[in-house]
């Protein structure tokens, strides 16, 4: 029973001997609350424009948010924060930042004035085992989490932090990490990895015709995550020249890889935005809840 349903009932009983009880209730009603899984996001986040102007992407992501529970806090794992070693954000205040160049005024404007989620933050440093993760004082908010968060939460009440993807580690280290981070699904987390499931801005078509290894390669992951077999996606540059095109650098397939970690065996599945933007870019996304 939600919360606010729960306190309209109450409001109608006659007021006798539960009144003793009201609170123990209450707490363990939003006990029940907290004990709900989160969802899991993988945006295929694209053009830093996606941000600000009329486009389908932009718009699904409005309407994803909406049919999602609504987060306590938001993790965002961005293919935009590489470092040595794993941090996570713990500003109070994160920035906007505007990681981009060669854009028009109007982005360099934007603002995402979510409050950071220093608790969280901090219940992750001490829930992860496997390895040490960082606090970072500096880094705010990247647009591979801004730009993404804007659409879907545009009032930016919802605190947010980052953890960083450590470049260093292959693929299976942040696989294994992202296990670790299952707990926050119940404790109101929604943990977004935002990248691209095929990233390759080398091979831009002007004429925005899906290029055929970017279909090839984006049909492989969609395969390996419809037969839910991680290990083979984990395993990618077994693809050879294959996945060398589709990310000449992995930065945007790890946030992938992290959603994957964290999908659990219970979890269905909904697909969007599938398509292509400029021939080399999926913005192939996925719920899992
Ligand atoms: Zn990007």
């Amino acid at each position: 029973m939600e919360r606010k349903t729960f306190l309209k009932y109450l409001s109608i009983l006659p007021f006798t001997g539960l009144a003793m009880n009201i609170k123990d209730f209450v707490n363990n009603v939003d006990q029940k609350e907290y004990h709900q899984k989160m969802p899991l996001l993988f945006i295929g986040h694209g053009n830093p424009m996606n941000a600000i102007t009329d486009n389908i992407y932009r718009k699904e992501w409005e309407v994803i948010a909406k049919k999602i529970t609504q987060p306590t806090a938001i993790l965002c794992i961005s293919a935009h924060w590489l470092t040595k070693g794993t941090f996570v954000t713990m500003a109070e205040n994160p920035v906007t930042i505007h990681d981009f160049g060669g854009f028009p005024e109007e982005l360099f404007q934007q603002q995402y004035p979510a409050k950071g989620a220093v608790n969280y933050a901090k219940m992750t440093i001490e829930n992860v085992t496997s390895t040490v993760v960082h606090e970072d004082f500096e880094w705010g908010l990247d647009h591979g989490a801004w730009s993404v968060l804007k659409a879907m939460y545009p009032l930016a009440t919802i605190p947010v932090y980052q953890m960083s993807i450590d470049y260093t580690k292959p693929a299976q280290y942040h696989f294994n990490l992202a296990k670790e981070l299952s707990f926050l699904r119940t404790k109101g987390v929604l943990i977004v990895g935002s990248g691209n499931v095929v990233h390759n801005l080398g091979r831009l078509s002007m004429n925005g015709k899906p290029l055929d290894w970017a279909i090839e390669f984006d049909t492989f992951v969609k395969k390996n995550i419809d037969d839910n077999t991680p290990e083979n996606l984990v395993d990618y540059t077994k693809l050879g020249a294959l996945a060398s095109m589709a990310h000449p650098s992995n930065e945007h397939y790890l946030p992938l890889i992290y959603t994957l970690g964290l999908r659990d065996k219970t979890d269905t599945m909904m697909y969007f935005t599938e398509s292509f933007d400029l021939g080399s870019i999926s913005m192939r996304s996925v719920l899992f809840s």
